[in-house]
């Protein structure tokens, strides 16, 4: 068995106002307070990762007419037999429909895709025929049906093609493409941005003096930001000086979301709370039990100097249906939402997953926020001997679930091997061969 060590709670009780909360209160308090933003039309070639705002149906049947599958002749199969002669009687190539008429001893030459004559019930493959000047000897016997894609045999009109909350992926955007539709209405673009904080960070590129590490946060929550449809307005680094936090704060929190790293736990180097405090924010969670990312923040703070013409209603629910047309700029939010996120990297990957993106994903208008989960044999037993749910990062390879790397929250290596996510709950057992739910998380 592989036992799961806590880690040591290190809390100042003094400085403590909230205390620890569950993960499933965290998320219930944070799904309250955020809503989804203002619908929009987006043409479809920016429709990739969205959320569609309605139901779509489709307008036309899939395929639309009855069609040749192949590149070969057309005929009435009734009369077709393996050795037997047809006369080719004009051609059919996909596009404009020819209005040709095939019978008995005919055939229409036919391209993929190109309307089927009328009278034909059946495809010959070019490469089972013999041509010979103006006829054709069959090499094989026909049914009729060969090679005939029907119209309507994909899809029916009227059908259910994409559901209001569905992600638009991008056969979603072929499908709607084939329906006509030019644009789509999405929900609603949340704009992000990313601070790091650390004196010890330095951007990859630069070089390292001793003590200092390269900021790996800032591309770790960039990509997962685009995981989620959304691509940073910002990604700065940041000292741990409440001057540089507070100013680095007031330009991310022009977003609907602002995402930091570091600075979130007790240390004296720890400012992240303060200087949202003295940015009038209101911090709703701070610490909650999970392994790793216990010293979890999520707050508001409020934009006063948005420009109220223009303004984004994050946050609040009810408003009346509004679609606006896709601009470049997007107005400023009433407010942001701020999440802290502890600086160690694979915190920072749990919290994000559990917390930042079932918002993010319901402010833009998704119906299912959680991430895929399957289920998978363990190969080895876990125990949690610890006092919060565990994260067990992990690889999921048919269908079986290896624990991989170092289970601690540094150890990105271990974390870059993992594509899914174990949760083993406190005081929890689990046997290997067992068979559990995981988180794919890749
Ligand atoms: P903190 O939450 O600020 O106390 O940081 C916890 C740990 O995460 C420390 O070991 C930091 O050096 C590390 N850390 C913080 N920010 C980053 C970052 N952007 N990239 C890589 N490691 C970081
Ligand atoms: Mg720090």
């Amino acid at each position: 068995m592989l036992a799961i060590s806590s880690e040591l709670p290190i809390v100042d009780c003094q400085l403590i106002r909230f205390g620890v909360i569950s993960e499933e209160q965290a998320r219930t308090r944070i799904l309250e307070k955020v809503s989804p933003l203002d619908e929009r039309a987006v043409p479809l070639a920016g429709a990739l990762d969205c959320f569609a705002a309605q139901d779509y149906f489709a307008r036309l049947p899939l395929p639309a007419f009855d069609n040749s599958a192949m590149d070969g002749y057309a005929v009435v199969a009734n009369f077709c037999k393996k050795g037997g002669r047809l006369r080719v009687i004009g051609e059919q190539p996909a596009g404009p429909d020819r209005k040709l008429r095939v019978s008995d001893g005919e055939a229409v030459r036919i391209f993929t895709g190109a309307t089927l004559p009328q009278g034909a019930d059946a495809i010959v493959m070019q490469e089972d025929v013999t041509r010979d000047g103006t006829d054709i000897s069959l090499n094989v016997d026909v049914e009729a049906g060969d090679f005939i894609r029907r119209r309507g045999c994909d899809l029916a009109e009227g059908q259910m093609i994409l559901a209001k909350g569905e992600r638009i992926r991008a056969a979603t955007v072929a499908l709607l493409a084939s329906q006509g539709f030019a644009d789509v209405i999405v929900g609603g673009k949340a704009t992000a941005a990313v601070i790091s904080t650390g004196n010890e960070l330095v951007k990859p590129g630069d070089e390292l003096q001793a003590g200092q590490i390269y900021d790996s946060n800032s591309e770790l929550l960039s990509a997962l930001l685009q995981r989620c449809g959304v691509s940073a307005t910002a990604v700065e680094h940041c000292r741990d000086d409440r001057q540089s936090l507070g100013d680095a704060i007031k330009r991310g929190m022009k977003n609907h979301v602002l995402i930091i790293s570091g600075g979130v736990s007790v240390g004296e180097h720890d400012l992240v709370k303060e200087a949202l405090r003295e940015l009038g924010a209101k911090i709703e969670i701070w610490r909650v039990a999970v392994k790793p990312g216990k010293p979890f923040l999520f707050g508001t703070v409020p934009n006063k100097s948005s420009d109220s013409a223009g303004e984004t209603p994050a946050g609040l629910t009810g408003s009346p249906r509004r679609i606006r047309p896709e601009a470049d700029t997007m107005p400023m939010p009433h407010k942001c939402f701020v999440f802290g996120l502890p600086g160690n990297p694979v915190s920072v990957f749990v919290t994000f997953l559990q917390f930042v993106r079932p918002a993010i994903l319901r402010m833009m208008g998704a119906t299912n926020l959680d991430l895929p989960q399957v289920p998978a044999k363990l190969t080895v037993g876990l125990t949690n001997d610890g006092d919060r749910p565990h994260y067990i990062r992990g690889r999921l390879e048919h269908e079986k679930f290896t624990p991989i790397g170092r289970q601690e929250s540094h150890a990105l290596f271990g974390l870059s091997q993992a594509n899914a996510l174990l949760r083993v709950g406190v005081g929890q057992s689990l046997k290997a061969d067992e068979i559990v739910d995981v988180q794919i998380c890749d």
